[in-house]
């Protein structure tokens, strides 16, 4: 069994925190935590947020493995082509105009999805970037050649540099969620191009169910993303919410104007679209991955062979794989943070991924958890420090304070997970 602390505490007497379920279980497939995380409305994301995570059921079977059972079986995918080019039919433009928009930062998901709109589906796709917060070099060389050798037109959004790297810092401290600016601005920049441009219509890749989330909301067509003000929650949610109660970085707007001095104008770019906007516009937001059958691995096949996308010459960090999430240098922190707060690593992530996809066995990915998981990132380490304001010691102290008593026990002065994946979701 797992380290438990000797003392006199009981599973039933350590803090639970973040709201996440007592009991720790993993898949017997994947190997997925149940702490892990459904995506939550960014905008009402707040010190105190309770966390709805993914559901694992009385097989031990999470929401993921179900979901990618239906694909490998019952789903026909030839029926689902057919819906597509039928949905196609209806926003095609003969006039030259873009008809849809294909988002992206050039990763291989990306590049796999214009690509499919482009040339299989022969739409007249506008790709559009939300930059990273620090591109790496190999991940501006893969935007470049989707554009360059794919052929495609493309926005560049880059947000204010100082604004960023305060909301980083913020919800860094407030969250240890440093990744969290460019999810916001990313979702919603989409769809401000859409009403921008008079194009109704934009594509995800893969579909939150593949990683068993639902973007916090039940939605009615599974097909589409929940939400066409890009908030990732209903448009009636925020209907009549008033800008300065919403959160960035775990603060509430109206502090960020006063307490840091900035312009409330400097922070449009990362609230949602008015929803009357998206109303009027009827902007629809689909999932590619619910028409097509999304591979990871195939998509980097697909991209390497298309616009010469380059993985990582060496391992990421916190991983085995090469070609995921490599365009930023925050990418790491993002997984990095995960595994303090959750206990669910990179390797985890990537590695339930793969064991859904049958490329690796259940078990070859738990040796790949208890390898990989929970390596600090050190490249782009003292980048990552500078940017949000932090010394090693300061994040690493700011770290303990998100390590939530019911998943980590100090043993020896070292912090240790109380539980790892082992045989049929019971502990290691
Ligand atoms: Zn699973």
């Amino acid at each position: 069994m797992g380290q438990y602390d000797p003392g006199s505490q009981t599973r039933e007497q350590f803090e639970v925190r973040f709201g996440l379920p007592r009991e720790v279980k993993f898949c017997k497939i994947c190997n997925i935590t149940n702490q892990r995380p459904n995506s939550v409305n960014e905008y009402q994301h707040s010190v105190d947020s309770k966390k709805r995570t993914i559901a694992i059921n009385e097989d031990g079977v999470c929401a993921a493995c179900v979901n990618k059972e239906k694909q490998h079986g019952e789903v026909d995918w030839k029926a689902r082509e057919q819906e597509l080019w039928t949905l196609l039919e209806k926003y095609r433009r003969h006039d030259g105009r873009y008809d849809c928009i294909a988002p992206g930062s050039g990763g291989k998901d990306s590049i796999y999805a214009s690509w499919l709109l482009k040339y299989k589906y022969k739409m007249n796709p506008l790709t559009v970037t939300w930059s990273p917060h620090l591109y790496t070099d190999v991940g501006w060389r893969n935007f470049q050649g989707w554009i360059h050798k794919g052929g495609f037109d493309n926005f560049l959004f880059t947000p204010n540099g100082k604004v960023h790297r305060l909301l980083t810092r913020l919800a860094t401290l407030n969250l240890l969620h440093p990744f969290q600016p460019f999810i916001l601005g990313q979702k919603t920049y989409v769809t401000k191009m859409c009403a921008q441009f008079d194009i109704p219509l934009a594509f995800y890749g893969e579909m939150p169910g593949e990683y068993g989330t639902s973007d916090g909301i039940a939605n009615a067509d599974e097909r589409k993303f929940a939400s066409a003000t890009g908030s990732g929650f209903s448009m009636d949610m925020y209907g009549g919410q008033d800008k300065m109660d919403l959160f960035l970085g775990g603060e509430q707007v109206k502090n960020i104007v006063e307490k840091h001095g900035i312009n409330v104008a400097d922070l449009n770019a990362y609230f949602p679209l008015n929803p009357a906007i998206a109303r009027e516009k009827q902007i629809d937001i689909y999932y590619l991955g619910y028409f097509e059958k999304w591979d990871p691995q195939e998509c980097y096949y697909f991209s390497v062979d298309k616009t010469g996308f380059e993985a990582n010459p060496v391992r990421t960090e916190g991983t085995y794989s090469k070609y995921n999430s490599i365009d930023d240098k925050i990418d790491g922190y993002h997984y990095y943070t995960s595994w303090i707060k959750f206990g669910m690593g990179r390797a985890m992530q990537d590695s339930s991924q793969e064991v859904r996809n049958k490329k690796i066995t259940t078990e070859e990915g738990r040796a790949l958890i208890k390898k990989f998981d929970g390596e600090k990132p050190a490249r782009y380490h003292q980048e990552f420090l500078e940017y949000v304001g932090l010394t090693d010691k300061e994040f690493m102290a700011l770290c303990d304070t998100f390590r939530s008593p019911h998943l980590w026990a100090r043993v020896n002065g070292e912090w240790k997970l109380r539980h790892t994946p082992g045989k049929d979701g019971v502990d290691d």
